[in-house]
């Protein structure tokens, strides 16, 4: 089912999830594991991230290098399978465009049809380890919503092989991610908000958004985005903060801002069990307000933290 059709169903605010493929060599096990203490909240899809190869230098006997590309997180189409299969619950890949060729693209979703996922959270990408911007394969996409673009041709059975003709129409549900502080590299929320309202245009069902740590500016976003015309659901992303590291890291890598009363109380805490407690409490917090605020569902990035996750719904069901 798709994300769209259980929001419209839903009587409550819904709950979903978010996991990271494990790294290779650890099995599916590691998933269901992770996975299995939060199906107690019956979430209504789980979403798997997807991660693009990098390029690595590994030194050969001669003493030489060799250039190889490695996936350090395989499988994100064969997981959602997966755990589709082992819980019955509806899955979202999410797919990108660095790293891919249009065709490469086409085929995920050709699989994604054949095994019966019918949504996909669509996103650009960042720039690979190795670069500085963003690049695009030769024959990839620049940005979502040309890769987009690309689901919803398929949608209307327009094939990259052009002489496929009265081919099926694979009918996806389309998310697409939006930042209610920004992306990095807009220049400005404006122009960010803009290109957002581009990628509902061209097909996106729904929003859902990089995590932050102050309702505020979700409200302000929702607001943004109703005033210039985007009305499609708009999903919160929601991280708990454990660690003290995540004080810079989360800025750093996310370029979301830590609220003062929240820096300030985790600076404060002795221990790492303190700074956890803390955390769960303001995401608890948060939580309340959103589900108050009416927003269709609350999404939790589980990222090694399902017991945090745990707590928290818990506490707000
Ligand atoms: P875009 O919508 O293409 O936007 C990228 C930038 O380009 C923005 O600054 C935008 O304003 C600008 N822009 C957009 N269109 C145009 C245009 N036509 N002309 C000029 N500028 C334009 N990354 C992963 O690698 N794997 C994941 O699984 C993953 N999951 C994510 C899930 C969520 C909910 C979110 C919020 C992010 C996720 N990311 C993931 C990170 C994401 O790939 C990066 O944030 C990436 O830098 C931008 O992706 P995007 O889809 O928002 O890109």
């Amino acid at each position: 089912m798709k994300v769209t059709d259980h929001i419209a169903q839903a009587k409550d605010t819904l709950v979903s999830f978010e996991v990271l493929p494990p790294l290779k060599g650890k099995t599916i096990q590691s998933i269901y594991d992770h996975l299995d203490p939060l199906m107690e909240f019956k979430p209504s899809f789980i979403n798997v991230t997807y991660h693009r190869s990098e390029t690595m230098f590994k030194k050969k006997a001669d003493g030489t290098f060799e250039r190889v590309e490695v996936r350090k997180r395989p499988g994100t189409v064969a997981i959602c399978a997966a755990i589709k299969n082992h819980y019955n619950i509806d899955t979202v890949p999410h797919l990108i465009c660095g790293g891919f060729s249009k065709r490469v693209t086409e085929d995920a979703l050709i699989d994604l049809n054949f095994l019966g996922i019918d949504n996909v959270l669509v996103l650009r990408g960042d720039a690979a380890k190795n670069e500085t911007n963003f690049e695009p394969e030769p024959d990839g996409h620049a940005y979502a919503v040309d890769l987009l673009k690309q689901v919803v041709d398929l949608k209307n059975g327009i094939y990259q092989e052009e002489d496929i003709k009265n081919g099926g129409k694979p009918d996806f549900c389309i998310g697409t991610a939006g930042y209610p502080e920004k992306h990095f590299e807009a220049p400005n929320l404006q122009t960010d908000l803009l290109h957002l309202k581009s990628k509902v245009d061209s097909g996106a069902d729904y929003i859902m958004t990089q995590m932050f740590f102050d309702n505020n500016k979700f409200y302000q976003f929702v607001k943004d985005c109703r005033a210039i015309g985007i009305d499609v659901p708009i999903i919160p992303g929601l991280k708990p903060l454990t660690n003290k590291k995540q004080l810079t890291i989360l800025p750093k890598i996310f370029h979301v801002d830590i609220p003062a009363d929240l820096s300030d109380a985790v600076m404060k805490a002795k221990t790492d069990q303190d700074v956890e407690q803390i955390g769960t409490e303001w995401l608890v917090q948060q939580s309340k307000e959103l589900k108050a605020f009416g927003v269709p569902v609350l999404h939790y990035y589980t990222l090694g933290k399902p017991k945090v996750i745990y707590n928290t719904v818990k506490e707000i069901r």
